[in-house]
């Protein structure tokens, strides 16, 4: 608004992240129906739009959100709608993305509420307490994967008085883990295959070779075993998420234990997780073990998530709109090109 463009919200838009139409209006947008914010030249929305939503865009149209990257079939349904479009989880992970970083601004809530989760589905507390009762011990929690979503899962679970262990394939996680007040599962490399795999791409993890993941498999299990909750969160941009947690491994848990898998619909057979028991969307129980399924945990912190996730694309759109109000899309700038899904009907992904 204050770079003079006109703003048009979908009526009910911001609702279940408690954002009024009048609060919207009164920050100066105009409310009107699905159809004609559809119908706009520039469209901001949170996930891609559906095959119904595409028929209403108009064509030039530019699209910012969260377009799934590695969606081909997905691209090719923008690039036919002839959309310019924008995937902001491409950016990359630098110190100048970071405000822009919507993967990081989402998996920080997911590490947050996988806890909150989790203690609200445990059956005993996390602090451990002295009471005139009873002495009760701390809850063990393990976190499996320790990217965006597992550090702030290690810090919830810390500020709720647990005992944490922690485990990653990337060697710099260590340093963060323990300055959290966590203890790291090391499992040491032991050929220059595994050490070159560890250090990863880009800050992501790669396939570890088969030696570590053998060996990975038999520190985590040992600490699942004795764990009340597993927090795991362990992904591979591109690929199906790593099973960390097997069947064996659950039926060794204890009855009552909690697992929260923020990986849970990105298995390797579409409704698991790092667990091959995880079923998306679900919370179940196997081996008296509960095993939470919840595939979109920010949506559950709405309004914090929606505040963020603004804050990403306000910052996104400073990269694309002059101050003039003028479109422009510089392949010079690094956020811009990875960003950039579709153009004049083409994919255009890197
Ligand atoms: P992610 O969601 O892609 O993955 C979650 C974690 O799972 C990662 O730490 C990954 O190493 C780990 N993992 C993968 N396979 C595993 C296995 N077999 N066992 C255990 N753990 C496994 O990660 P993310 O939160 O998106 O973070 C990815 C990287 O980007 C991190 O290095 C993070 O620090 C970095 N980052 C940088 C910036 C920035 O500089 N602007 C911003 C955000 C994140």
């Amino acid at each position: 608004m204050a770079q003079g463009h006109s703003v048009r919200v979908a009526s009910g838009a911001g609702l279940r992240a408690a954002v009024t139409d009048a609060a919207y209006q009164a920050a100066g947008a105009q409310i009107v129906s699905q159809a004609e914010a559809l119908a706009t030249e520039l469209v901001l929305k949170v996930r891609r739009p559906s095959a119904e939503e595409l028929a209403q865009m108009k064509p030039g149209a530019v699209l910012v959100g969260m377009l799934d990257p590695f969606d081909r079939a997905g691209l090719d349904a923008l690039a036919a709608a002839q959309l310019t479009s924008f995937a902001l989880e491409a950016a990359p992970r630098t110190t100048r993305a970071q405000s822009m970083d919507v993967l990081s601004s989402q998996a920080n809530i997911a590490g947050y509420k996988a806890v909150i989760m989790a203690a609200d589905r445990y059956q005993k507390f996390f602090p451990m307490l002295m009471t005139a009762a009873g002495t009760v011990k701390a809850a063990r929690v393990v976190i499996l994967g320790v990217g965006v979503a597992g550090l702030q899962a290690i810090a919830t679970a810390k500020r709720l008085g647990a005992v944490i262990e922690a485990s990653d394939v990337r060697p710099s996680v260590k340093e963060q883990v323990e300055s959290l007040g966590a203890k790291f599962i090391d499992v040491p490399y032991e050929t220059a295959e595994e050490k070159a795999a560890a250090e990863g791409v880009g800050g992501y993890a790669r396939p570890m070779p088969q030696s570590w993941l053998d060996r990975q498999k038999i520190e985590v299990a040992k600490r699942v075993a004795q764990a009340d909750v597993v927090i795991s969160t362990a992904l591979i941009p591109g690929r199906a998420a790593p099973v960390l947690i097997t069947e064996d491994m659950v039926k060794a848990m204890k009855p009552g234990a909690v697992i929260i898998d923020i990986a849970a619909g990105k298995g390797a057979h579409g409704t698991d997780g790092n667990c091959p028991l995880t079923e998306a969307g679900k919370t179940v129980v196997k081996h008296n073990v509960i095993l939470v399924g919840e595939t979109n945990l920010p949506a559950l912190v709405a309004a914090d998530a929606s505040a963020l996730y603004a804050r990403n694309v306000l910052d996104f759109l400073k990269l694309v709109l002059a101050k003039d109000g003028s479109f422009s899309v510089p392949m010079d700038d690094d956020i811009v090109a990875a960003c950039l899904m579709t153009q004049g009907g083409e994919v255009k992904r890197k």
